[in-house]
């Protein structure tokens, strides 16, 4: 059985509702279980920074299935919920990356893991550390709550959950 962590983000639309339906679509898929959810932040944007602010989560899974094949869970997620790509780092109704595959360290033209610039990025470490407070990148060695250290800034807790359950189940 393999762990993953996944960072899920919305910017439009109904933001919530996108990642919570992006959760139950994991549920959904044979051979994947969402075992753990972070609190749910609202998030200043980065890189591209004219555009509405987002709401991150870290959603912990464990699957039989290869990384290359999560991306591919991953990718039709986002279609399905309407993603339409206009440009990078712009506005997207919901973005689902892979953060973290076990320990491993993979680089392929299509799949990077550990993801390039989690470590760069708040809105990924903040809820991340949540879950796994003690891991260590595992290509840098540098434990992830020392980056957190230095990368909380714009990153506010917007709604506590008490589990996946409970998050599905949510009201808006
Ligand atoms: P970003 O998430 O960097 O803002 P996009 O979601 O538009 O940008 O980029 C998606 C592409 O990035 C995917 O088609 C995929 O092939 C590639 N990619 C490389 N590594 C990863 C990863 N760890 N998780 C998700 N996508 C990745
Ligand atoms: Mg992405």
């Amino acid at each position: 059985m393999n762990t993953a962590y996944l960072s899920l983000g919305s910017n439009l639309g109904g933001r919530l509702e996108m990642l919570q339906d992006a959760v139950r679509m994991l549920q959904q898929q044979a051979d994947l279980e969402v075992t753990r959810i972070s609190s749910i932040y609202e998030t200043d944007p980065v890189g591209y920074t004219d555009q509405a602010a987002f709401l991150n989560m870290v959603v912990e899974i464990k699957s039989k299935l290869s990384a290359k094949e999560i991306l591919t869970i991953c990718l039709e997620t986002e279609q399905n919920l309407g993603r339409i790509r206009e440009f990078r780092w712009g506005p997207r109704c919901i973005d689902l990356d892979i953060l973290l595959y076990n320990n491993d360290n993979i680089e392929s033209s299509k799949l990077t893991i550990p993801h390039p610039r989690m470590h760069e990025r708040g809105f990924v470490l903040v809820p991340l550390l949540e879950l796994v407070a003690d891991s260590i990148h595992p290509v840098t060695g540098v434990p992830f709550w020392k980056y957190e250290e230095v990368q909380k800034e714009g990153v506010r807790v917007w709604k506590v959950i008490a589990g996946v359950d409970a998050f599905v189940h949510l009201e808006n």
